[in-house]
């Protein structure tokens, strides 16, 4: 059984086919896809499609969603957060962080929901699930300022060494999956195969991330050969490449990386098994 630990299952790209999305995961394998949310608007619906599947959530405000987020969406997560206390599918707080890639995005808004959303996860004793670009410094300096005792993902991880240890050292998994693909991806390849094993975890992040055999530059997208997009049943090739790098067989790499996700997201362990 593999655990795909982020994918925005919610997202309109997969508006039209989302149950059979969801139905073809489970046939891959993929029993359990954790789904954060990225904006306010999303949280009940989400809630609902995830409650109706048996599939565990994160309820936060993306960074790239910050600047329509709003002061009274933060009391609006407190008491989201409040009302879903006893919700077992209800795994951390996420998708949250900081992105200093996309250009246009006002810094200090970005640190100011970012901050506000640790202090509601050390509220709330959740995880948090990390979106990580070109912040990992900034992010870690975040987690030791509030205090966070409860780990949780960085996700679509691709910093160096030193910064996967900070995150390993404050109790978090690091989350690898279709950029691995890419033989030309040196760097995370090297941090995937040298990173103790108990602090990797997989992750689609579908629809965005496409593994290798799915990637569709923008001129071939528009030229209408194939979306691109990314999907939770891809999970289980998308571990061969880390199964690989490893040395390990494919149910030793489920096994390993399905025993992590269960570590730093608790409820997980928590879920029944469905086989
Ligand atoms: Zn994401």
């Amino acid at each position: 059984m593999w655990i795909d630990t982020h994918c925005h299952w919610d997202a309109p790209e997969f508006a039209t086919d989302r149950d059979a999305v969801l139905a073809r995961a489970r046939s891959a394998g993929v029993d359990v896809v954790v789904v954060p949310t990225v904006q306010a608007r999303d949280w009940a619906s989400t809630q609902a499609l995830c409650r109706a599947a048996g599939q565990p959530y994160a309820l936060g405000i993306h960074p790239l969603f910050t600047p329509k987020a709003t002061d009274d969406n933060l009391a609006a997560l407190d008491a989201a957060l409040t009302d879903a206390q006893g919700d077992p599918l209800l795994v951390a707080v996420g998708e949250i962080g900081l992105d200093f890639f996309v250009p246009g995005l006002d810094a200090a808004r970005q640190q100011h929901f970012y901050a506000a959303q640790l202090q509601l996860a050390k509220r709330h004793d959740l995880p948090v699930i990390l979106h990580v670009r070109r912040s990992a410094d900034q992010l870690l300096g975040g987690l030791r300022r509030v205090g966070l005792r409860t780990g949780g993902i960085a996700h679509a991880f691709n910093g160096s060494a030193q910064q996967a240890q900070a995150f390993v050292d404050l109790g978090f998994a690091l989350g690898f999956g279709g950029a691995l693909t890419f033989e030309r991806a040196l760097n995370l390849r090297r941090l995937a195969t040298t990173l103790p094993a108990e602090h990797l975890v997989l992750e689609t992040d579908a629809p965005d991330i496409p593994p290798q055999w799915l990637y569709q530059t923008a001129a071939a997208r528009a030229a209408g050969q194939g979306s691109g997009r990314n999907e939770p049943a891809e999970l289980p090739r998308i571990a061969q490449t880390l199964a690989a790098l490893r040395g390990w067989s494919l149910a030793e790499t489920a096994a390993i990386t399905g025993a992590n996700a269960r570590r730093v997201l608790p409820k997980l362990a928590a879920m029944p098994p469905c086989d």
